[in-house]
């Protein structure tokens, strides 16, 4: 039993607004068809994944997608939405495919368990797809308003739909020239075969309008759970060096000493985002002993390290740094310092605190050997 899925991307994304399709649009830190090409990807059950995509979108969809791209076969899509489906399951035909997901990009956030659910109803029907009940009362009515109509029994369709692989791809096939087509499933019933009905989920609504974008990231938003980690980072004091502090450049009669520009407080809050996704620490994703980063400034670590969280759909929401020396005060730059932190994370300076103590001249810190500093990151992730 093989199955593979098809995604619809080839919308010239006007409705949407804007001059970028809306399928590559940015979604939660990643545009938005690499969310359904990592969910089909990321099903145990999917084996092969067909992206159809506009007249001459291709190389454009290859840039967009970014690592997805390497789970992803394309091919040119058509006029009408029904082309568009018929070229991707023609790709896949005669290579064994016995069932098949057909998706639509602007739908972006596809829960497993309705994967699980379509594919489950294909073992009792040729044709499966997800639906919601409709909520809001219907009724007719142009400019005034008419009869109620009844609810009762009436679905809202999504997507993916699910399919014996040789029965949908004879519905296409069949399909009168120039007749429209609503959806697939419909095309599938035509031919007199049943689909059935599985429970669909409100994080698959669709992507239509430019307002819907920031729906969908509350949606997602509500989803996600929250993670801190913590970071941790010494360095010497050295006459002669410049003192680096959150990317912020202070008046000392030392500095920090270090492979790069040793900026104690960005390496704290390096590690901590790194470990917030579980990431390893600086020192493995940028090696003292590669001679890129000498002297380096630091905040392309901390560019990089909040770039991987955001990849995963990840939100930052506060960074706490405390700062440990007994010089020189942080006190009159500590506003500076915040300001760049946040500038480099992109966050309202609200959301980035710091602080300084000293250890009573106890220590390394206290002898003035060094300087230190901790940060906790918290973020919000996908829940997993
Ligand atoms: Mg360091």
């Amino acid at each position: 039993m093989t199955t593979a899925a098809i995604i619809v991307a080839a919308g010239k994304g006007v409705r949407a607004g804007g001059y970028v399709p809306k399928q590559f649009a940015m979604l939660c830190g990643k545009v938005m068809l690499s969310h359904s090409v990592n969910a089909l990807n990321s099903h145990p059950a999917i084996a092969a994944i067909v992206v159809v995509v506009g007249e001459g979108q291709e190389e454009q969809a290859r840039e967009k997608l970014g690592e997805s791209v390497n789970f992803v076969n394309f091919v040119p899509g058509g006029n009408e939405r029904r082309d568009s489906v018929r070229a991707g399951l023609e790709m896949l035909a005669g290579k064994g495919v016995t069932r098949v997901l057909i998706h639509d990009a602007a739908r972006p956030f596809l829960p497993a368990t309705v994967i699980d659910a379509l594919l489950e109803a294909l073992d009792h029907a040729p044709g499966a797809v997800p639906v919601l009940p409709v909520a809001d009362t219907l009724a007719r009515g142009d400019i005034t308003l008419g009869d109620n109509v009844s609810r009762a029994g009436l679905n809202r369709i999504q997507t993916p739909q699910a399919f014996h692989f040789d029965a949908i791809l004879a519905a296409h096939r069949a399909w009168p020239e120039g007749e429209e087509a609503t959806d697939d499933a419909q095309m599938l019933r035509r031919m007199g075969q049943d689909v059935m009905l599985v429970p669909g989920d409100s994080m698959l609504d669709k992507i239509t309008h430019p307002q819907d974008f920031a729906a969908a990231e509350a949606r997602h938003a509500a989803t996600l759970i929250s993670r801190s980690a913590a970071g941790f980072d010494v360095h010497r004091f050295e006459a002669g060096q410049e003192l680096w502090l959150g990317g912020v450049l202070i008046p000392h009669d030392k500095g920090l000493s270090g492979h790069s520009d040793a900026d104690v407080v960005l390496h704290a809050i390096t590690d901590a985002l790194l470990g917030t996704i579980g990431a390893g620490d600086i020192g493995m994703h940028f090696p003292p002993s590669d001679p890129r980063w000498r002297g380096a400034a630091s905040a392309q670590f901390l560019e990089h390290a909040a770039g991987l969280v955001r990849e995963q759909g990840g939100i930052i929401d506060f960074i706490d740094v405390t700062i440990i020396c007994e010089a020189p005060k942080v006190g009159p730059h500590r506003e500076a310092i915040r300001a760049s932190i946040a500038a480099i994370l992109r966050l309202p300076v609200s959301r980035v605190s710091l602080k300084a103590t000293t250890t009573e001249r106890l220590g390394f810190t206290g002898r003035g050997e060094g300087m230190a500093a901790q940060a906790i990151a918290t973020v919000r992730l996908r829940g997993e």
